[in-house]
C-alpha cells in the first residue's frame, strides 16, 4: 500500500515562502528607510537653501537701505545751501524719484513741517504742513531714520526714509526723505520680487511690529502677522530655519533672517508638497535601480529552495515507495549534498536494506517446513500458479508413507519426525535442483519436476519409493512409500486438477497393496 503526501506545504514551498518573506520585508523596509533619509534630506535641503536665501536678502536689503541714506544724505549735503531756492529743491526731489527710483516719493520739508518741494508734483503736498508719524519723526530726531510702516498724509501706507538738513553752522534746516509706497510697485518688488520663485516658493517681510510690508499678494501687506512662530523669532533679532504650518493651513518650510538696522524680518519659504514633489521621482529611480537586483535575488532564491529542497524531496518519495524493489536503487542515485539529505540517505539506505533482508526471511520461512525444510503447502500453490501463467509443464508426484500411524505407535512421534526427515532426504537425492519439494500434509509430500514427462516423473517415484523401501532405517525396515503420478497439461487441464489426478493415482497404489507407484 502506498500513501501520498497529501500536504500541499512541502520543504520547497516552505523554504519559498520564508525567504520571499524576507527578501521582500528587507527590500520594503530599506525602501522606506530610504524614503525617510530622502525626505529628511530634502526637506534639511530646503530649510537650509531657503535660510540661505532670506540671509542673502538680508544683505541685499541692508546694501539698499545704506544706499539710500547715503543717496539722501548726498542731496542733504547739497540742499544745505540752497533751501532759499524752490526750483533747486524741487529739481533735487524729482532727481531722488525718477533717477535712483529708490523712492516712490521725496520731499524736502523745513524745520517747522513745511514742505517746501515733493515729487511727484501731483501728491500736491507742496506748501502743507506735514504732520504724518514719519514726518513728526524726522523732525524730532534731527538723524538719519528709517520709519517703520505708517499712513501717510496721502493714505498710503510707507516707510519713510529722511536725513536732517544742517547749515554749515550747524544749524538744523529741516530735512529730506523718500517714501517707500508699500502697496504700490516698490524698489523692495525690485529686490525681492525679481527673485521670487516660479515654483511656489515665496517671500515675504515684516518689520519689528509683525506687520507685513512686503508680500507676493499685494493684498496682504499691511497686515499683522500673529501667532506665526517665525515671524516671533525673528522679532527676537534670530536666524533660522523652520517647518511651520502657515496661516493657510499649508505646510511649509521655512528660512528666515533679520535685518538688525531696521527690525525687519525676512523670511523666504516653500511649502512642504513641492518640495517633496522631487521625491516620487527619487524613489521611482530608486526602485528602477534596485528592481533587477530584487528580481535576480528572487530567481536566486527560487533556484536555491530547489536546490536545497529536492534531495529531501527524492528522498522522501522514495520512503513512500520502500516497498517496491526499485527503492534501494533509487534512494542510491539521489545527490544528497548537504549534511542532514546525506544522514537521511544513508539512515533510509539502511533501513531499506535491513527491511527487505527481514521480508525476505519472513517469505522464506513463510514458504518452508520447518521439520523437513521442504516447501509447504503454500508454496506449493504458489508455484503452481507461476507455471501456469508461464505454461510451463510439469509432472507432479504425489507420495504418502504406509502404516505411518503404526510407525508412530511402535516407535513413537519423535522417530516418526525422523522418518519423514529421511524422506525428504531421499526425495532431494533423486530429484534436480530445479524441480520443487513439498510437504503437502502431515505425512504427505508432492514433487513438481518441471518439464519432465509422465513416464520420468514415474522413474524419480520409483527411485524414491526404492530407496524407502530398502534401508529407511535399522531400527525399523519397513517404511515404505506409495506414489501417485500426473502432467500437466497430459493428464489436467488445469493446475489443480493434476494434484487430484496424482492424489487419486496415489489412491489406487494403496489400494493395489502399498509400496508402489501408480500413474494417473
Ligand atoms: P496408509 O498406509 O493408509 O497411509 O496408512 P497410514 O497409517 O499412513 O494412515 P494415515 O495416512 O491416515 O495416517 C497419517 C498418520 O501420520 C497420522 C499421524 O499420526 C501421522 N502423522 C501426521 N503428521 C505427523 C508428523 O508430523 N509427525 C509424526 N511423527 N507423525 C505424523
Ligand atoms: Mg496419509
Ligand atoms: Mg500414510
Amino acid at each position: 500500500m502506498s500513501m501520498r503526501i497529501h500536504t500541499r506545504l512541502d520543504l520547497r514551498r516552505l523554504i519559498l515562502l520564508l525567504s520571499l518573506a524576507v527578501a521582500l520585508f528587507s527590500f520594503f523596509n530599506s525602501f522606506h528607510a530610504s524614503y525617510r533619509t530622502q525626505r529628511d534630506l530634502l526637506i534639511d535641503h530646503t530649510l537650509e537653501s531657503n535660510r540661505v536665501y532670506a540671509a542673502k536678502l538680508r544683505q541685499s536689503a541692508e546694501q539698499l537701505l545704506s544706499s539710500m541714506h547715503q543717496q539722501l544724505a548726498y542731496s542733504a549735503g547739497l540742499l544745505a545751501e540752497r533751501m532759499s531756492q524752490p526750483e533747486r529743491l524741487a529739481g533735487e526731489t524729482e532727481r531722488l524719484t525718477r533717477q535712483s527710483r529708490h523712492f516712490n516719493s521725496a520731499f524736502v520739508v523745513r524745520h517747522d513741517g513745511k514742505v517746501l518741494a515733493a515729487s511727484p508734483e501731483s501728491l500736491g503736498l507742496l506748501g502743507q504742513t506735514l504732520d504724518s508719524a514719519g514726518a513728526r519723526e524726522a523732525l524730532d530726531k534731527r538723524r538719519p531714520l528709517i520709519s517703520d510702516p505708517y499712513v501717510s498724509a496721502t493714505n498710503r501706507l510707507v516707510v519713510f526714509v529722511s536725513q536732517p538738513i544742517f547749515a554749515s553752522d550747524g544749524s538744523y534746516l529741516g530735512y529730506v526723505g523718500g517714501s517707500i509706497y508699500l502697496q504700490h510697485e516698490n524698489i523692495l518688488h525690485s529686490l525681492l520680487g525679481e527673485h521670487f520663485y516660479q515654483d511656489g516658493s515665496y517671500l515675504y517681510v515684516i518689520d519689528r511690529n509683525r506687520r507685513l510690508i512686503y508680500h507676493q499678494d499685494q493684498e496682504r501687506v499691511g497686515e499683522i502677522a500673529t501667532g506665526n512662530p517665525v515671524v516671533e523669532r525673528l522679532i527676537r533679532g534670530e536666524e533660522g530655519t523652520l517647518a511651520l504650518t502657515n496661516s493657510r493651513g499649508v505646510e511649509m518650510l521655512a528660512g528666515f533672517a533679520p535685518v538688525a538696522a531696521t527690525g525687519w524680518g525676512i523670511v523666504a519659504q516653500r511649502p512642504l508638497d513641492l518640495a517633496l514633489q522631487e521625491l516620487d521621482g527619487l524613489m521611482l529611480n530608486i526602485l528602477r535601480l534596485s528592481l533587477p537586483l530584487l528580481l535576480l535575488s528572487l530567481a536566486g532564491i527560487w533556484w536555491l529552495s530547489q536546490l536545497i529542497s529536492r534531495p529531501l524531496w527524492q528522498l522522501a518519495k522514495s520512503a513512500q515507495q520502500w516497498e517496491t524493489e526499485a527503492s534501494p536503487e533509487q534512494v542510491r542515485r539521489i545527490r544528497a549534498w548537504y549534511f542532514e539529505a546525506d544522514q537521511l540517505k544513508r539512515a533510509i539506505l539502511a533501513s531499506l536494506a535491513l527491511i527487505h533482508q527481514r521480508l525476505g526471511r519472513l517469505s522464506q520461512e513463510s514458504l518452508t517446513d520447518p521439520l523437513t525444510g521442504l516447501g509447504n503447502r503454500r508454496c506449493l500453490q504458489a508455484q503452481l500458479e507461476r507455471w501456469q501463467e508461464q505454461q510451463q509443464p510439469f509432472a507432479a508426484i504425489a507420495l504418502d508413507i504406509d502404516h505411518f500411524k503404526q510407525v508412530n505407535d511402535n516407535h513413537g512421534h519423535e522417530f516418526g519426525d525422523r522418518v519423514l526427515q529421511h524422506l525428504a532426504q531421499q526425495m532431494s537425492d533423486c530429484s534436480r535442483a530445479s524441480d520443487l519439494l513439498c510437504r503437502s500434509g502431515g505425512e504427505e509430500f508432492v514433487m513438481l519436476l518441471p518439464g519432465a514427462s509422465l513416464e520420468a516423473a514415474r522413474q524419480v517415484a520409483e527411485r524414491v519409493r526404492a530407496r524407502m523401501g530398502g534401508t529407511c532405517c535399522e531400527e525399523c525396515p519397513s517404511v515404505t512409500v506409495s506414489a501417485g503420478v500426473a502432467h500437466w497439461p497430459d493428464s489436467a487441464a488445469s493446475v489443480e486438477e493434476v494434484l487430484k489426478r496424482a492424489d487419486a493415482a496415489l489412491y489406487q497404489a494403496k489400494h493395489a497393496g502399498r509400496n508402489r507407484v501408480e500413474m494417473a
